[in-house]
């Protein structure tokens, strides 16, 4: 593990950083802007708009305005706009990848691999714009047909956080405009640039004024909240954590307002005796170094069976311990820094906890003293279960690893939390594999994958780690009501 000399990096000079209101740049109306971090040297990088509730509310007004022209838009147009997106977007992958590794400090790789990613929702959704498939059937008494159709629901707000900063909006944005809904996009305060490229390119694939409108601001709660009480604004699709979520959906019932959430996670990744060792240690370092451990799909408790636990610890924490530590934008990097001194804190205070009560440090275990925000790859062993690493979320590049002797025993651990989002299992045995994956309760599942995420399947959890899911068919879904008509001829 090391640290690479670290190089200034700059936002490109043409990259917009006001409010995008109704087609416009504007530097809305407080006088103050929002800084911008690189977390790889803790230097300011940019600032932009603080938008207040007066600018949320113009945004929606623009959403409003915009609403019957766009759901009127043939969906064939409409997905040719979602199609020229995706082609933008992948014609300029490296400038959104070094955007994202400036603002977000990950390793470029995983910048690159965000891009094709977001990219793909655009293509994704552009192909779903003209498959909105309503069905007519007799009704069972035969006294009427029953017709359904699918109807875009309306104005959308879409929150999203800083650890995917294109993915996240892409895998709202491309749904609501191909459902025909228009939309205001809030991005997370940390990394606003992406979302601002994000919008300058749509504008050039073709997306008129007010369909998309992107409001910044350090006032989130009241910015957020007041354009959920507008009557006109039907759909919430929040990206973020499940305390954040929580609230927004008290929120939410004010208005009875439409609520998709992708909240929080605590994935378990358990590797049976009879596991291929190199493919669950491949799949380990994927599920839990991809973003450096800042994903809500991370690994977050290893739990490894008798038989293969030594060997399982000692070669993950050789690989973590090989890897490069530097600045996201150095091509040599591998684990960029984390988002904020504030995780850097959270992340060592759960290390340490976990360590006061007697979890051995194989590799890792302090943050690196220089500027920027590193924690290095960790990987702790004999970890108790109820440490509050077994418990919390880390977001970070730490990896708790826990022996277990059977198989209901590996369950019931797995599912001992209230997150649900993803689980992998390791095991050359298909049946056990399939079995344990239908008992794991989770959204979910890397059977002998380390990676799970595709624009073209359902992307979701259960419990409290969010409602509905994005990507696949079921994505558009989100952003459409069923209307139902009783009729004859
Ligand atoms: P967060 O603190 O919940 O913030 C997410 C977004 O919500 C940001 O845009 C944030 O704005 C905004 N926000 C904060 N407080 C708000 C409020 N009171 N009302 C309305 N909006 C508010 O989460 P984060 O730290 O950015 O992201 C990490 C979390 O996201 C993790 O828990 C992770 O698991 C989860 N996540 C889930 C998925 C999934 O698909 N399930 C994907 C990625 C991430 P500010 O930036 O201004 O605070």
């Amino acid at each position: 593990m090391s640290v690479a000399s670290q190089k200034v990096a700059e936002p490109a000079a043409s990259l917009k950083t006001d409010l995008y209101i109704g087609g416009q740049w504007l530097p809305g109306r407080r006088a103050e802007r929002i800084d911008v971090v690189d977390p790889s040297t803790g230097k300011l990088i940019a600032t932009v708009a603080d938008g207040a509730v007066e600018d949320a509310r113009a945004a929606v007004d623009a959403a409003a305005a915009a609403a019957a022209d766009w759901a009127a838009t043939p969906p064939r147009r409409r997905a040719e706009v979602l199609r020229k997106a995706f082609e933008l977007m992948t014609g300029r992958a490296e400038e959104f990848a070094q955007l994202i590794s400036l603002e977000n400090g990950k390793a470029l790789p995983d910048a690159r691999g965000e891009v094709a990613y977001a990219a793909e929702f655009f293509r994704w959704f552009s192909e779903e714009a003209v498959r909105i498939i309503g069905d007519i059937t007799m009704a069972p008494s035969g006294a009427n047909r029953i017709v359904v159709q699918y109807q875009p629901i309306g104005v959308a707000v879409l929150i999203t956080p800083w650890n995917f900063p294109a993915a996240m909006a892409t895998r709202k944005i491309a749904p609501a405009l191909a459902a025909g809904c228009t939309c205001v996009l809030k991005p997370a305060a940390e990394t606003p640039l992406t979302a601002f490229a994000m919008a300058a390119l749509l504008e050039e694939a073709g997306v008129p004024k007010g369909v998309v409108n992107v409001v910044t601001t350090s006032t989130p709660g009241e910015v957020v909240s007041a354009m959920m009480a507008d009557p006109r604004v039907r759909k919430l699709s929040f990206t973020g954590s499940t305390n954040v979520g929580r609230i927004l959906l008290r929120g939410a019932a004010d208005t009875v307002l439409s609520c998709s959430m992708e909240l929080g996670g605590n994935a378990p990744f358990i590797v049976f005796d009879d596991a291929d060792l190199d493919a669950a240690l491949d799949g380990a370092m994927l599920a839990k170094m991809r973003n450096g451990g800042e994903a809500c799909t991370a690994a977050n408790r290893f739990y490894v069976q008798s038989g293969i636990f030594e060997r399982f610890v000692e070669g993950f924490a050789r690989r973590m311990g090989a890897m490069k530590v530097g600045p996201g934008y150095d091509e040599a990097t591998q684990c960029g820094p984390v988002i904020t001194p504030a995780a850097l804190k959270k992340i060592d205070a759960l290390v340490q906890d976990a360590v006061g009560q007697g979890a051995e440090v194989k590799v890792g275990g302090k943050p690196l003293d220089q500027d920027g925000y590193f924690y290095p790859p960790t990987v702790l062993a004999g970890v108790p279960a109820d440490a509050r690493i077994m418990n919390e979320e880390i977001f970070g590049p730490v990896a708790p690893v826990v022996r277990f002797e059977t198989e209901e025993e590996a369950i019931a651990a797995a599912n001992d939390t209230e997150y649900g989002l993803i689980a992998y299992v390791y095991t050359r045995d298909l049946a056990r594999g399939l079995r344990v994956s239908e008992k794991v309760e989770a959204g979910m599942i890397g059977l002998n994958r380390g990676i799970a995420s595709d624009p073209a399947a359902p992307f979701g959890g259960v419990k409290q780690s969010g409602l509905g899911r994005e990507g696949a068919h079921h994505g558009i879904l989100e952003f459409l009501e069923a209307k139902y008509i009783a009729t004859n001829w």
